[in-house]
């Protein structure tokens, strides 16, 4: 459904989920205001219409809502400390951020911006470039009621899926149990295609049958078929952010006296070392048999 009346939304990163993000919103009738640091993605951004501005604080000038996709819980402080939110005179502005962030960081964040009048929501996804593009991401959110329904607008406009978990947090915590069990799914298929093919069964047919029964996962389902099974390799999330992702939940873990085994196997298994996929590999490729790892002793 497109907007009668045309609200101006920010979003800062324009990376790849962060630029169809912003094209989702442009196409859904927001006017749509974007920043990024690298001049690249600003250059690919007004391409595809969005309004550049040259600093985040000009973003917030803008507009009302705010969404940020940014690398990590450090960028997204550095944003917030950049645009000078926390000294400005502007009127409530509400952030909605889809980084996978800390919730430690989120919680202060959201404290110090409640203090000066303004919304913070940790807002995580799940759905990739292709769900952001599309409109269909799931959102899971931690934060305060009112700064919930002030972002309603944007973030059914973005997902298909959006879920108020609870407090600030909560939407970061959630994000990374999600992750943490991409991670494991991912090792967990390639060991069992692997299996299938070593006792005379070919990996595709494999497949076929897991994803009928109840082995399957999104990871089955999505993507082995369309980015290992293809050697396409290109789902655009990197295998850097992946095992951003699971040391965040393992470190998580250790905050909150949780015991995560397999969680710690599953970070061995990814490291570069161990599976020979760089960081800037896409995460599909641990799925390639050139690199699911070999054997526990080899760690
Ligand atoms: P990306 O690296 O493609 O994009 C991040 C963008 O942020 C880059 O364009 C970068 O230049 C910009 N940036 C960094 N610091 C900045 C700053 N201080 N000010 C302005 N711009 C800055 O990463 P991505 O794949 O788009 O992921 C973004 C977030 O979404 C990450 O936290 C990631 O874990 C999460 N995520 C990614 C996917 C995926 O499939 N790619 C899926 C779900 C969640």
């Amino acid at each position: 459904m497109t907007k009668d009346i045309q609200v101006t939304t920010g979003v800062v990163g324009l990376g790849a989920m962060g630029l169809p993000m912003a094209k989702t919103l442009a196409g859904k009738g927001f006017a749509v205001v974007g920043f990024d640091l690298d001049e690249g993605r600003r250059a690919e951004a007004a391409r595809a219409g969005i309004t550049i501005v040259d600093s985040p604080l000009a973003v917030f000038r803008a507009a009302e809502v705010v969404v940020f996709s940014l690398p990590a819980a450090q960028h997204v402080l550095s944003v917030i400390e950049a645009s000078g939110l926390l000294d400005s005179d502007l009127s409530r502005r509400v952030v909605i951020d889809t980084s996978t962030s800390e919730p430690a960081v989120s919680r202060q964040i959201a404290a110090d911006l409640a203090a000066r009048g303004h919304g913070f929501l940790d807002a995580p996804v799940s759905g990739g470039p292709a769900g952001a593009g599309s409109g269909n991401l799931s959102f899971m959110i931690g934060g305060d009621e009112a700064d919930f329904v002030a972002a309603q607008d944007q973030l059914t406009a973005m997902g298909a899926k959006v879920l108020h978990v609870g407090a600030s947090g909560a939407g970061n915590v959630t994000k990374l149990v999600n992750n943490m069990l991409v991670a494991c799914h991912m090792l967990t298929t390639a060991e069992g295609l692997r299996l299938a093919e070593a006792a005379g069964v070919n990996a595709g047919d494999a497949l076929r049958v897991v994803n009928a029964a109840s082995g399957r996962s999104m990871l089955s389902e999505v993507h082995f078929p369309n980015w290992v099974m293809s050697g396409n390799f290109n789902s655009g999330f990197s295998s850097g952010l992946m095992r951003k992702d699971l040391r965040l939940a393992l470190e998580l873990a250790a905050q909150n006296g949780a015991d995560l085994p397999i969680a710690d196997l599953a970070r061995v298994l990814w490291s570069p070392e161990v599976s020979g996929v760089a960081d800037a590999d896409d995460f599909t490729r641990l799925g390639d048999p050139a690199h699911r790892p070999n054997s526990v002793e080899k760690v």
